[in-house]
């Protein structure tokens, strides 16, 4: 479909955030593996902000590299932010990202794109078996990767990989902001694409520091529920928030209805622990069932412009592209 019209072959995109010392060494290294490969291939660098230069040393490569590309963002907006900036501009059929850290290796590359042709996938995770990370990075993210497939059904043992391969409707496809591209292959997976893994080779970060402290635990899991929601498709949040809330106002309901029939048989009210708890359930359950109608409120607009990608299409003869004309029509 639109690979073939995609003028490039294979964007490369780096994400780059004060990485200007690594960006010297990992351009040359990703261009000597492009360029045997394919004459139409381009390596968009990111820059996210940074105060370090990243962006100078990705320009005075572009003299000798000019496949080279780069888009400064006017300040750190963080790492979502950046690919998705990357996911607006790429242009190739295949889209690789990669961090600017020279922790992934450009020698996967190859590798990822062949896995990704071969085994019939639409995003190509890359699992890093062997990381060298500190074990105060490693062990959390184990525990994270374990509770991401438990919860979304995707079985894959590396969910955060930075280095992934990607058929260009993925990348149409999906719009990252905050923090979610720890959640990529869930995005993906939601719109019906199909995901595959392949071991990756990881180095330890040479220069630099790595970007994410303790705070990423907290919100990695705030957004795995706002992501099992988007990722639902089916789910509404009136849907979710308000089975809940019917469960809760039933049973309130119930043992209140109980507490009426006492009072009426014994002819005295008796403020029992019972009867304050199936109140507290009716007030949670019509707070639940508001909530939901509140999120399902905000969130119908978008649902409603939303786009489902298709796998395939053929037109009949003379149909126009889209029949309902331009978008935002
Ligand atoms: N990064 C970014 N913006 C940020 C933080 C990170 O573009 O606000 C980039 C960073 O330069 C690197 C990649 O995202 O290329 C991964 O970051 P890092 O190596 O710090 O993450 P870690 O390997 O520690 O998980
Ligand atoms: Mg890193």
């Amino acid at each position: 479909m639109t690979e073939a019209a995609a003028p490039v072959g294979i964007t490369v995109l780096i994400p780059a955030y004060n990485e200007a010392e690594s960006l010297r060494e990992l351009i040359p290294a990703v261009d000597a593996v492009l360029r045997p490969a394919t004459a139409r291939y381009e390596i968009l660098v990111v820059d996210d902000g940074s105060t370090d230069g990243t962006s100078d040393v990705a320009t005075e490569l572009r003299a000798q590299y000019p496949q080279v590309g780069v888009l400064t963002l006017r300040r750190n907006f963080g790492k979502s932010a950046a690919l998705n900036t990357g996911f607006h501009q790429a242009r190739g059929a295949y889209v690789i990202t990669m961090d600017a850290d020279l922790q992934d290796d450009p020698n996967e590359i190859p590798g990822l794109i062949a896995a990704l042709e071969s085994g019939g996938y639409d995003l190509v995770s890359g699992w890093k078996r062997k990381r060298h990370d500190p074990i105060t990075k490693t062990l959390p993210s184990r525990l994270f990767n374990r509770v991401t497939s438990w919860m979304t059904g995707i079985r894959l043992h590396d969910f955060n990989c930075g280095l992934k391969a990607y058929r260009r409707e993925v990348v149409e496809s999906i719009e990252l902001y905050g923090e979610m591209h720890r959640y990529i292959p869930v995005l993906a997976h939601g719109e019906g694409f199909r995901i595959g893994e392949r071991e990756v080779q990881h180095h330890p970060r040479r220069y630099g520091q790595s970007k994410f402290g303790s705070a990423r635990f907290v919100n990695g899991f705030l957004d795995l529920l706002e992501v099992m929601f988007l990722a639902g498709g089916r789910r509404t949040p009136l849907h979710v928030f308000g089975r809940w809330g019917v469960g809760l106002l039933t049973l309130g309901g119930g043992i209140n209805l109980y507490m009426l029939v006492v009072w009426v048989a014994e002819g005295k009210l008796r403020v029992r622990p019972l009867l304050l708890f199936g109140v507290i359930l009716v007030i949670l359950g019509i707070q639940f069932i508001s909530m939901g109608l509140l999120a399902e409120l905000i969130f119908a607009p978008a649902m409603q412009k939303r786009n489902y990608p298709l796998k395939a299409q053929l037109r009949p003869e003379g149909a126009p592209e889209s029949v309902r004309g331009k978008e935002g029509e």
